[in-house]
C-alpha cells in the first residue's frame, strides 16, 4: 500500500488538495513507497499566510528563549536518530551511517544558531557628534523559504531553516519532491519542541510552488539549493520579484596530488570522496589530478585496487560502501556520461554500468567508474555527473593542476594532497574556488564557519551557516539619537499639584 504523504502547515498535517502528486521510491528496490502531493498556487498562499501569521509572536520571543526552543528540537532529533536515519536512507538510498552524518551535520548548524542573542546583536557608537549616539540593530525578514535538493534532505533544510528561526523568522520549506518524508518528521519534532505553530512549515511541490513562492510580496528571502540551472533561474526570479536570494548550484570539484604526497591517504581519500553516497553529494570529489607520470601510474594503480574491493549494496546493509543513485533518471543519465566518455576516448578502467545487485534487480544500480587519461575538452570532465564516476586527468606541473581547478566552470570545493606547507599554503591563496581542503578531502566547513562555492557554483554574496546566515535572514536598522535636556535643567524640587 502506498503512502500519501501530506504538507505541514500551522503545526500540523495537511492533505494536498490540488490533484497532483509525484511518484516516491524506494532506490534500492526501484518500487514506489510513497505518493508526494505536488501544491498549487492557492495552497502556496495559504502557506504563507499561516506563516505570516506565526512569525509575529515568533519574533516578539526574546532570541535566548527561541533558542530554547531550537536546543529541545536538536534533543528531540537525537532520541530520534535512528528512526530519522533508516527513513533518510529508505528514500535517498545512501547507507545508514551516512543518513546519520546527514542528520547530524545538520543540527550542529541548529546548535550554533541557538546562539542567537550572541548572534544578533547591533553596533553601538557614542557621542558620533555631540551629544549623538548611533546604534544598529538586526531585525528578522519576516516570511522566508527554502528550496531544497535531494541529496542532503536534513541537512540543507537545517541549514536554512536554524539561522532563518533563530533570527525571528517564519520558515516554508519547499524540499524535494523525491525524499520528502524527513522534512515533514523534522516539522513534526519542530512542533513537538515547542516552536509556536505556523513558524516551520513544509510545503511540497515541483516548479508550479516554487514559482508561488517566487512570485509572493509576502515570501521577502529565498534560500536555494540544487542544480546550477534552477540557481539561476531562481537567483534572477527571485531578484526580478524584490527578494534577496543566495543560490549554491551544481560543483565540479577536483582533487590535487602532488608527487610529495601520502599516496595510500590520497587514494582512500580519493574513494571515499568520489564514490560514497554513490557521488551524490556536491562536495564529492570527481576529478583527481596527479602531478607528473609517476604520481599518476603510482595514484591509478592503488585507485583500481581500492576499487575492486568496494562493495554497492542495500543501504541498510552494514557492509555496503555505498546504495543506489536516487532515481531511475540519475541511473540512466549516469550512464550516458559513462558511455560518453568512452566514445570520447577517456580510458575506462572500472566500469559500474549494467551492475546488478542480487535480491535487489529494480534497484537503481550504478557501481564504482574510473576513467583514466581524461581531457578538458570532455563532457565527462566539463560537466557534473552526480554520480559514482571518478575522472582521472593527469597534470605535468603545479601549475598546470592549479589552472586546472581555478579554470573550470565550477568552484565549490577543491582539495589539494602534499607534504609540502609552501605548496599548500600557495594553493589556498590563489585557487579560484570558495572552500579548501589541505590534505582533507571534503572540505565542508563546520556549522560555525561559512558554506557556499564560487563562480557557477553560487549566486548572492551571502553564504550559507556561521555569522553569514544571520546576516542574510536579517535586516539592519540604524538608529540615530539625540536627547533633548531634560530633568536635569529646569527640573522641580516642589511637590506638584494638583490641577
Ligand atoms: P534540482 O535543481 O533538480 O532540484 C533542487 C530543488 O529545485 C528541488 O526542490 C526541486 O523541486 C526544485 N526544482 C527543480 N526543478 C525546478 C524548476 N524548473 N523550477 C523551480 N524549481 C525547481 O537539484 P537536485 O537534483 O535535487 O540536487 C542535486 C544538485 O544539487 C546537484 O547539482 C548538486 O551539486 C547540487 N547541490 C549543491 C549544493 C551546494 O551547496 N552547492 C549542495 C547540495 C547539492
Amino acid at each position: 500500500m502506498v503512502r500519501e504523504l501530506s504538507h505541514y502547515v500551522d503545526g500540523q498535517h495537511v492533505q494536498g488538495t490540488s490533484g497532483r502528486f509525484s511518484d516516491v521510491y524506494d532506490p534500492c528496490t526501484g518500487e514506489v513507497s510513497a505518493r508526494v502531493p505536488l501544491a498549487g498556487a492557492e495552497e502556496v498562499g495559504n502557506v504563507v499566510a499561516n506563516a505570516e501569521k506565526g512569525q509575529r509572536e515568533w519574533a516578539a520571543m526574546n532570541p535566548q528563549r527561541r533558542g530554547r526552543i531550537l536546543l529541545r528540537f536538536v534533543d528531540l532529533v537525537n532520541a530520534n536518530m535512528e528512526e530519522l536515519a533508516a527513513l533518510l536512507s529508505s528514500e535517498h538510498g545512501k547507507t545508514l551511517p551516512d543518513a546519520s552524518g546527514d542528520i547530524q551535520r545538520g543540527i550542529e548548524v541548529v546548535e550554533f544558531a541557538a546562539g542567537a542573542p550572541h548572534l544578533l546583536k547591533g553596533e553601538f557608537s557614542d557621542n558620533a557628534a555631540a551629544g549623538v549616539d548611533v546604534h544598529s540593530l538586526r531585525q528578522p525578514l519576516g516570511v522566508v523559504a527554502g528550496i531544497t535538493p535531494f541529496n542532503f534532505p536534513a541537512m540543507i533544510p537545517l541549514w536554512k531553516s536554524g539561522p532563518a528561526l533563530a533570527a525571528g523568522n517564519s520558515f516554508i520549506l519547499k524540499p524535494s519532491e523525491r525524499d520528502p518524508s524527513v522534512p515533514l518528521r523534522l516539522a513534526e519534532l519542530f512542533t513537538e519542541a515547542g516552536l509556536p505553530n505556523g513558524v516551520f512549515n513544509v510545503v511540497n511541490g515541483d516548479k508550479e510552488a516554487v514559482d508561488a513562492l517566487l512570485e509572493d510580496p509576502r515570501v521577502s528571502a529565498i534560500g536555494f539549493v540544487g542544480s546550477t540551472p534552477i540557481a539561476q533561474y531562481i537567483y534572477a526570479t527571485a531578484a526580478a520579484n524584490g527578494k534577496r536570494a543566495q543560490c549554491f548550484g551544481g560543483a565540479k570539484n577536483h582533487m590535487v596530488i602532488m608527487p610529495d604526497a601520502d599516496l595510500d591517504m590520497a587514494a582512500d581519500a580519493l574513494i571515499g570522496a568520489g564514490f560514497g553516497s554513490a557521488g551524490e553529494r556536491c562536495m564529492a570529489i570527481s576529478v583527481a589530478v596527479p602531478v607528473g607520470k609517476a604520481t599518476g601510474d603510482a595514484l591509478v594503480a592503488k585507485l583500481e585496487e581500492r576499487i575492486a574491493d568496494l562493495k554497492v549494496g542495500h543501504s541498510l546493509a552494514k557492509d555496503s560502501d555505498f546504495g543506489p543513485v536516487v532515481a531511475a533518471s540519475a541511473k540512466e543519465r549516469i550512464e550516458g556520461y559513462i558511455s560518453a566518455g568512452v566514445e570520447e576516448g577517456a580510458t575506462l578502467l572500472a566500469d559500474g554500468r549494467g551492475l546488478r545487485v542480487e535480491g535487489y534487480e529494480g534497484g537503481f544500480w550504478v557501481g564504482p567508474t574510473l576513467f583514466d587519461n581524461v581531457t578538458k575538452d570532455m563532457s565527462i570532465y566539463k560537466e557534473e555527473i552526480f554520480g559514482p564516476v571518478l575522472s582521472v586527468l593527469r597534470a605535468e606541473d603545479y601549475d598546470e593542476a592549479l589552472r586546472l581547478c581555478s579554470e573550470h566552470e565550477f568552484g565549490n570545493g577543491v582539495a589539494i594532497f602534499t607534504r609540502d606547507g609552501d605548496s599548500a599554503r600557495d594553493f589556498a591563496s590563489r585557487v579560484q574556488v570558495g572552500m579548501v581542503g589541505i590534505n582533507v578531502p571534503i572540505p565542508v566547513p563546520i556549522a560555525y564557519y561559512t558554506f557556499g562555492g564560487w563562480k557557477a557554483s553560487g549566486f548572492g554574496d551571502l553564504n550559507q551557516h556561521g555569522t553569514d546566515a544571520f546576516r542574510f535572514y536579517t535586516k539592519t536598522k540604524t538608529v540615530t539619537t539625540r536627547w533633548p535636556s531634560g530633568i536635569r535643567t529646569g527640573a522641580s524640587f516642589v511637590m506638584p499639584e494638583g490641577s
